[in-house]
């Protein structure tokens, strides 16, 4: 069944102005292009297509807000780090994306996704700065676990929280497999404040 069944999309945004109204709460999804963040919206949610997976990456320079009911939603942050974006266009994301974590209010938590092969990069680095204009809890998805034998996926868990420390949680995820699933779900809950108390994931594993 999917996890919020009211899911839909709402507005892109390439403007602030264009944002919808900052009340309630809100979980944004950042990550590179290419790292697997549609793919884990849609595993997470449970619907098969409704953040577009990306077909020619870094094309998207728009936010998109999804409403997942009541006044709770779901943005979707354009990708990172394509090479062949031009200078001026990358320059405009970083302003829009700086003022979208800079001034939204309803912004409760950041899920980031990195491709668990890659590891963080200094754009990953530089938006965990942003984000933490504000506090803010940060989840970390290591995408595409199903690429890595265990002792890689393991290594890349451990590399990750010894950098972050106790700046995010992080877990390992699969959107084709399914690994980490219901943990990333139940993150999510926790991030929107659909639970009265947090419980935070251990970092240490990425089982369910
Ligand atoms: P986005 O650009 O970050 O939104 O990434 P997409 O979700 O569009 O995925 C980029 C590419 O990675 C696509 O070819 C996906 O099929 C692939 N991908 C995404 N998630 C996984 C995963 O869990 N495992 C593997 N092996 N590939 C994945």
């Amino acid at each position: 069944m999917a996890l919020y069944p009211q899911a839909e999309f709402l507005l892109s945004a390439n403007d602030p102005r264009q944002f919808p109204v900052d009340r309630g709460t809100e979980v944004a999804f950042a990550g590179r292009s290419n790292s697997g963040k549609s793919s884990a919206i849609n595993t997470i949610l449970g619907r098969r297509s409704l953040a577009r997976t990306s077909k020619s990456p870094g094309q998207t320079r728009l936010i998109n807000f999804f409403g997942l009911g009541g006044e709770e939603r779901l943005v979707d942050l354009p990708g990172y780090g394509f090479a062949k974006v031009p200078v001026a266009m990358r320059q405009h994301w970083g302003e829009l994306i700086q003022t979208y974590f800079e001034g939204r209010e309803s912004l409760n938590g950041v899920v980031l996704i990195i491709d668990a092969r890659r590891g963080l990069t200094d754009q990953d680095r530089q938006l965990i700065d942003w984000i933490e204009t504000a506090p803010r809890q940060i989840h970390v998805l290591l995408t595409k676990e199903d690429k890595l034998n265990r002792n890689e996926a393991r290594q890349a868990l451990s590399t990750l929280t010894r950098e972050l420390g106790s700046r995010a949680t992080a877990q390992l995820f699969s959107a084709h497999s399914g690994s980490g699933l219901e943990a990333a779900r139940s993150r999510l809950r926790d991030l929107l404040g659909d639970r009265q108390k947090s419980t935070p994931v251990a970092s240490a594993t990425g089982a369910d």
